[in-house]
């Protein structure tokens, strides 16, 4: 495994190789990155993952500061399950050339994270542009997890370039709790009430099936989960999962939310 510190090692590393899979994290690397990971060496000749906290895509400078950070154990992982390169630039790196153009959603993708997150998404997108641009890969995997940004990315990303974003699946573990970096932020009692959540929700799909008022049954278990778990939801919805518009019947739709546990920020969809 090789580790690329500057854009220079980057370019000479990557220079002859072709058919490349690009694995962007913010580190904390989890069983949801590994699975990307090995995605991406199934499906192309060299896999490169990259470290970068993003200040860009933080609407909270708490949160940026206090987002988990575990190098050391990361680089640990990533060898052991046989990564090729490990990108690990500067704020500098990533952020020296000045865009042309500010990166704007369209009104209609201003939902779910990009209404509660000002400017989440514009970061996420402008960090992406200026990742794809310098590593050029074949395949970017990205989770299912981060569901929105998976479907603003494929849109920008693939109009812009020749990469193709591949959507993977999202890996839970034996409680259903989606693996995320910020669950380490959480302590025992809080990942059981995450994990009693998720299960709450992955049974709600099922009922969904079963009844004809499904806006009925979204309400009440909104009502039902803020008060018997006493947490902040900040949003719960029925979202088509084509085009993320909001809907009432179940075929092809995904239920979203984000809520709060103390004052960690979860997501997940299903
Ligand atoms: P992050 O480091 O949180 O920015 O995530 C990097 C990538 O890993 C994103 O494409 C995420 O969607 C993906 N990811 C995060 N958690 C999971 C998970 N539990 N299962 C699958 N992919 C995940």
């Amino acid at each position: 495994m090789k580790i690329l510190r500057n854009n220079l090692d980057l370019n000479v590393a990557l220079k002859k190789e072709q058919n490349i899979g690009f694995v962007p994290t913010m580190g904390s690397i989890h069983k949801g990155h590994e699975s990307l990971i090995k995605q991406s060496k199934k499906k192309c000749k060299v896999t490169i993952v990259s470290i970068f906290i993003n200040p860009k895509q933080f609407n909270n400078k708490n949160d940026y500061r206090n987002y988990p950070k575990n190098l050391k154990k990361d680089l640990k992982i990533l060898h052991k399950i046989k990564t090729d390169f490990v990108y690990i630039p500067t704020i500098t790196d990533v952020f020296r050339k000045k865009r042309k153009q500010k990166i704007n959603l369209n009104k209609k993708d201003i939902v779910l994270c990009a209404k509660f997150r000002k400017g989440h998404f514009e970061g996420v997108l402008d960090v992406m542009d200026r990742l794809t641009n310098l590593i050029k890969p074949n395949k970017i995997f990205m989770g299912e997890k981060d569901f929105q940004q998976l479907f603003l990315l494929k849109k920008f990303i693939e109009k812009k370039y020749k990469s193709k974003i591949i959507g993977c699946k999202t890996i839970r573990d034996k409680n259903g709790l989606a693996y995320s970096s910020r669950n380490s932020l959480l302590n025992d009692n809080q990942l059981k009430l995450a994990a009693k959540i998720t299960r709450n929700l992955l049974s709600l799909r099922k009922s969904l099936t079963k009844v004809n008022d499904v806006k009925k049954l979204m309400n009440n278990e909104y009502k039902r989960m803020s008060k018997e778990f006493h947490i902040k939801i900040e949003y719960f919805e029925l979202r088509n999962k084509k085009n993320l518009r909001k809907v009432k019947e179940i075929k092809n739709s995904k239920i979203f939310i984000a809520y709060y546990i103390n004052k960690i920020r979860l997501i997940d969809n299903f």
